[in-house]
């Protein structure tokens, strides 16, 4: 099957599955050159298999909440591609959560695995359980229902989940303790794991400072210095935490950040003291966004999304689709000449065509936030050696990776006229390695 038919026969045996067809959609429109000058690929209907997942769980949760009533919810693992390595991507917990997501993402995973030079191979995993609102307790026996269904189908030479939206260290301890007990063996399954039961330093700052790092190598591809320019970030989770607090250390200005129910605007910027505020707000108290407006006195705009704000930078790290085409036109109307992806999928399509037509700096979240799941690799081999590395030497490495993945953009991303195309680079990288594994190893 050639790539320009594939995503018509995805949408007739798959559909109602948009974030999907969007996400192959983005990855077969930036490598059909390369992949039309490999006839082999197409003869051993590649293309196909590499879009198609491995296989798919799907179970259903019971648990009982507070009140004592029998809850259910919908869990689920996609096991994309293990070409290069182990299954190998996060569980999100989220009301929105349904297989066309956790298939973007895992299809997304698997090339931004590639990338990280590591041997991992693609997956992702969730359930639409909402932790909004629930108690320490209800998390738990939900962690626990969700590993007592998935534990079979994992292990740290099989599938290595670890954490997304949702899912943070509290959720990978429930998970990993479940796990440990059904399966009697102690390898460190899951990434995300406390620093005390074989956790990496750094896994939890990694994609936030990763996505910086990255940005630092586009800017240095310009000439352009961090310090004091105005980045508007979305969310106020992992990603959004530890993006904030690297710009800060570097002296940028962050002016914005939000959650699902609206976003803050403080002009003076979010220093040290006001991150710490947040932090203790979103990761001990599971409060609104909104109080830090309240605690500030700042601009707070309710169901609203921060890219009508003036900035030189903008740095999504909330969801996917957080971006449409006519926020890219009000970022690119404001001056925004780099925008780098935290979250997975951020940008619609209108909205990434709209940053290629303007030829700033734009980094899709395959390359930009690569740097958490590389930092759980980094964890799988502490793990297998049963050493535990110092902050230093962790945070040096994920430069490194991160240096070698721009590199890898620029390397298959440079157009003739010199504008760098970091969609195409990163994508037709990770697509090589993966294909190439995959003709190696047969067909399968
Ligand atoms: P968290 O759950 O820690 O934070 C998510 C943030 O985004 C919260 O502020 C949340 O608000 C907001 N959010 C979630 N859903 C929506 C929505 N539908 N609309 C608006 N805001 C929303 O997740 P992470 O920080 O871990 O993940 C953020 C993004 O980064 C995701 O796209 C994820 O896939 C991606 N990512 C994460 C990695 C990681 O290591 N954690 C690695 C690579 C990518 P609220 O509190 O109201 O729910």
């Amino acid at each position: 099957m050639k790539a320009n038919e594939v995503l018509d026969m995805l949408k007739r045996r798959f559909p109602n599955e948009p974030e999907y067809h969007q996400a192959v959609s983005e990855v077969l429109g930036t490598i059909e050159d390369v992949y039309n000058e490999h006839p082999e690929f197409e003869k051993a209907n590649l293309i196909e298999r590499l879009c198609i997942p491995d296989r798919i769980f799907s179970f259903r949760v019971t648990w009982v909440d507070d009140k004592g009533q029998v809850q259910t919810n919908m869990g689920y693992r996609v096991q994309h591609n293990n070409a290069i390595g182990p299954y190998k991507g996060g569980v999100r917990f989220h009301a929105s959560v349904n297989l066309s997501i956790l298939k973007f993402l895992a299809f997304e995973q698997t090339f931004k695995n590639s990338l990280t030079t590591l041997p991992m191979g693609g997956a992702k995993g969730g359930s639409d359980f909402s932790p909004r609102g629930k108690s320490n307790a209800e998390i738990m026996r939900f962690c626990q229902a969700f590993i007592t269904e998935l534990w079979r189908h994992i292990g740290p030479d099989t599938d290595v989940p670890a954490g997304d939206i949702g899912v943070g260290g509290r959720e990978v301890g429930y998970m990993y303790g479940m796990y440990k007990k059904l399966a009697r063996e102690n390898t460190g399954t899951f990434t995300g794991k406390g620093i005390e039961f074989g956790g990496s330093l750094i896994r939890p700052e990694a994609t936030g400072y990763g996505n910086v790092y990255f940005l630092l190598q586009m800017l240095k591809t310009k000439g352009i210095d961090i310090k004091d320019k105005v980045v508007t970030v979305s969310g106020s989770g992992n990603v959004a935490q530890y993006t904030v607090e690297k710009l800060i250390s570097l002296g940028a200005k962050v002016v914005t950040m939000s959650d699902s129910d609206g976003y803050i605007y403080d002009p003076e910027g979010i220093d040290r003291e006001k991150l710490d505020y947040i932090m203790e707000l979103k990761n001990l108290y599971r409060g609104r966004i909104r109080e830090y407006a309240e605690k500030y006195g700042v601009k707070y705009v309710a169901g609203a999304r921060p890219w009508n704000e003036k900035c030189d930078i903008a740095m999504p790290s909330a969801t996917q689709n957080e971006i449409n085409g006519d926020d890219a036109r009000a970022l690119l109307a404001n001056g925004c000449f780099a925008v780098s992806e935290g979250a997975n999928m951020p940008s619609t399509p209108e909205a990434i065509e709209e940053f290629l037509k303007a030829k700033i700096l734009y980094a899709p979240g395959k390359a930009a936030n690569a740097g958490g799941v590389s930092v759980s690799g980094l964890e799988m081999t502490q793990n297998a050696q049963k050493l535990s590395w110092s902050a230093e030497e962790v945070d040096q490495k994920l430069k490194d990776i991160m240096a070698n993945i721009h590199a890898q953009c620029l390397k298959y991303g440079t157009q003739e006229d010199g504008y760098v195309n970091y969609v195409k680079g990163a994508n037709v990288a990770g697509f090589m390695k993966v294909a190439k594994a995959m003709m190696a190893q047969g067909i399968l």
